[in-house]
């Protein structure tokens, strides 16, 4: 079976993938929590940011700039947010790192 996320870094799984590049791919959240919900996700297996290490900054970088290009492709002009859940504690249920780019809707503050 293995990590879901991994399997559709490598489309054995597929998904409606909305960039990608050498680093990263970028695909739509299967139950959307707002009217755009994308994840982008490494490459890489990383289970989330708080394992990650100096060596995973290229990555990490690569990973912010895919979700700034996806928020930019989809005019994402009025506003979106990223979120990294780390741990189940917080909402995090695929432990493979993911940034959610969330728009489309007014977003509150503090989150849940
Ligand atoms: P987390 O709760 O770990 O921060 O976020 C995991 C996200 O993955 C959830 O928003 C969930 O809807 C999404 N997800 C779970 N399984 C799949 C899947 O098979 N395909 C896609 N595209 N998204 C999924
Ligand atoms: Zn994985």
């Amino acid at each position: 079976m293995g990590c879901l996320f991994c399997n559709i870094v490598s489309k054995k799984i597929p998904s409606a993938i909305v960039l990608e590049n050498d680093h990263a791919l970028a695909f739509r959240d299967i139950n959307p929590v707002a009217p755009t919900h994308v994840l982008v996700v490494p490459k890489k297996h990383m289970t989330g940011i708080h394992d990650a290490t100096p060596e995973d900054g290229e990555v990490l970088g690569a990973v912010l700039l895919a979700a700034r290009q996806v928020a930019h492709d989809l005019g994402l002009e009025a506003g979106y947010r990223l979120v990294v859940n780390n741990g189940a504690e917080a909402g995090q249920s695929v432990f493979h790192l993911h940034v959610h780019v969330i728009a489309g809707r007014p977003l509150a503050w503090p989150p849940g």
